[in-house]
């Protein structure tokens, strides 16, 4: 895990963005999903590992039908305070566009609660290719299967996949709110139109 090629794509003169360092922490296990209105929009699922944020781009975003299969693109790792950003990404940089907090909460694993166990069960998940993850979000609730499609390490596509539980739907829209967090402090938004 380091935030290498997170730094390389990243000029922190022009974007707001976090320049990151990795850290410790202690305590419950966080994830995000951040809406980014990139030239195609999708959403940044990530989930803290190890002091930074392992992350994904879903076209698409997440579905509570159990049915449904989203991609999900695992891209580099990001540092752990970017959990908390919101901005305008000036054009011309990396991910230009504005990004938002679509969801934010704390995350277990089927059979671990603590940090300790989590990540021991992430890591044996990433050399699987397969992890399952339990939200505890303000939207997102209820287990979650990352499947990835090929074995091959350089082949970065995945599957999100909502399992069956109290928290599914069987609706073949998706019908999850557009809406900001409630729990999490609106933070202003830069001015700037996005790209
Ligand atoms: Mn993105």
């Amino acid at each position: 895990m380091n935030l290498k090629n997170y730094k390389m794509k990243r000029d922190f003169q022009q974007t707001q963005e976090p320049p990151g360092t990795e850290k410790t922490t202690s305590g419950a296990m966080h994830f995000c999903i951040q809406k980014h209105a990139a030239r195609s929009l999708h959403y940044d699922f990530r989930l803290e590992y190890k002091g930074v944020l392992l992350s994904w781009a879903v076209p698409k975003g997440l579905s509570l039908n159990p049915q449904d299969k989203r991609l999900a693109i695992k891209v580099e790792d990001h540092p752990l305070e970017y959990q908390y950003f919101e901005g305008v990404i000036p054009k011309g940089n990396y991910g230009a566009g504005t990004v938002e907090i679509w969801d934010h909460g704390s995350f277990t694993m089927p059979h671990a609660s603590d940090r300790k166990g989590i990540e021991r069960d992430l890591s044996e998940g990433l050399k699987q290719g397969h992890l399952a993850v339990v939200l505890q979000g303000d939207k997102l609730h209820g287990e979650f299967i990352f499947q990835k499609l090929k074995k091959e390490p350089e082949d970065h596509n995945w599957l999100i996949i909502k399992k069956t539980d109290n928290y599914a739907t069987k609706s073949d829209e998706n019908d999850l709110p557009s809406t900001k967090p409630k729990n999490l402090k609106k933070k202003s938004l830069n001015s700037s139109p996005p790209c």
